[in-house]
C-alpha cells in the first residue's frame, strides 16, 4: 500500500497523557494531567481497517496511565483479540483508582478483554509518587484473574549498577515476591524528557536520545497519540487508510 510501511506489524495507542504518577525519569516530561484520551470508536475502526491490510502481530496500550480510561482499553483489546492479533499488551503503573472493588473489576475485565501481557511499571522512580499498597493489590487481582503479568522496572545506568535508585528498585521488586510475578528485563532509562532534566548526572551522553524512535522510512509500528495524531495525519479528521496511503517521511 505504501512502501514506507511495508513492514508494519504493530499498533500502539498512547491512550492518554494523564497520569497518577510524576516520575523523575518520565520520557513524556512533566505530565500536564490533561484528560484528553483517544476515542474508543475511532481506535476500534482504525484497528479493523489496518488489520484488513497488514499482518499486525502486536497491539499495545500505554500512556500516561491508560487505565484511567479502562473502557477505552477494554474496547481496543477486545477488537485486537477478535481480529487475531497475537500479543495484546497494556503498560500500567497499577494505580488508577483508590477504590479496591473498582481495581478488582478492572483486572477481571482486562482478562476478559483478552489482554495477554500486562506490564506493571514498578521501581524507585514510580514509587516516589505512586503508593505501593494499591499497586500490590491490583497486581494480586490481575494474578487472580489469570492475566499473564510481568514486572517492568526502569533501571538507571544498567540493571546491574548499584546506584541508590537501583538498590531501592530491588527492594520494591522483593515486595512482589509473594505474588510470584516474573520480573521482565525492564528497560534502561534513556536521556529524554524528565530523565534528562533530573538525572543528567547519570548519563555520559547528555544528548537527547530515544531507542523507541522509528525509522521514518521503515515504519513498523503505527502510533496513535491521545489527540488522534498518527503518522502525518489525524485519525479524527481522515480515514486511517488514507493517512497510511499519503504518508511520506
Ligand atoms: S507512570 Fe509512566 S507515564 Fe506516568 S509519570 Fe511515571 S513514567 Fe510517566
Amino acid at each position: 500500500m505504501n512502501e514506507y510501511l511495508k513492514n508494519l506489524n504493530k499498533i500502539e495507542f498512547a491512550v492518554t497523557m494523564a497520569c497518577t504518577g510524576r516520575c523523575k525519569h518520565c520520557q513524556n516530561g512533566d505530565q500536564a494531567g490533561s484528560a484528553e484520551h483517544i476515542d474508543a470508536e475511532t481506535a476500534v475502526d482504525a484497528i479493523r481497517k489496518v488489520c484488513a491490510h497488514y499482518p499486525i502481530g502486536t497491539l499495545m496500550t500505554f500512556g500516561g496511565e491508560p487505565l484511567l480510561y479502562p473502557e477505552t482499553v477494554f474496547a481496543i483489546h477486545k477488537t485486537a483479540k477478535e481480529l487475531g492479533i497475537g500479543t495484546r499488551q497494556v503498560i500500567t503503573n497499577g494505580y488508577f483508582t483508590k477504590n479496591e472493588e473498582r481495581a478488582g473489576a478492572v483486572a477481571r475485565e482486562l482478562a476478559e478483554s483478552g489482554v495477554n501481557d500486562l506490564l506493571l511499571s514498578v521501581d524507585a522512580f514510580h514509587q516516589e509518587t505512586i503508593p505501593l499498597e494499591p499497586v500490590l493489590r491490583f497486581a494480586g487481582y490481575a494474578v487472580k484473574s489469570g492475566i499473564p503479568i510481568r514486572l517492568q522496572p526502569a533501571w538507571l545506568v544498567s540493571a546491574e549498577d548499584d546506584n541508590p535508585y537501583n538498590i531501592r528498585t530491588r527492594e520494591i521488586l522483593r515486595a512482589f515476591a509473594p505474588l510470584r510475578i516474573p520480573v521482565g528485563e525492564g528497560n534502561v532509562i534513556f536521556p529524554s524528557g524528565n530523565a534528562l532534566k533530573y538525572l543528567r548526572e547519570y548519563f555520559t551522553d547528555a544528548e537527547e536520545f530515544s531507542p523507541y524512535e522509528e525509522d521514518p522510512k521503515d515504519i513498523r509500528s503505527l502510533s496513535f497519540a491521545p489527540n488522534g495524531d498518527v503518522l502525518n495525519g489525524n485519525a479524527y479528521r481522515a480515514d486511517i487508510l488514507e493517512i497510511i496511503r499519503d504518508y511520506r517521511p
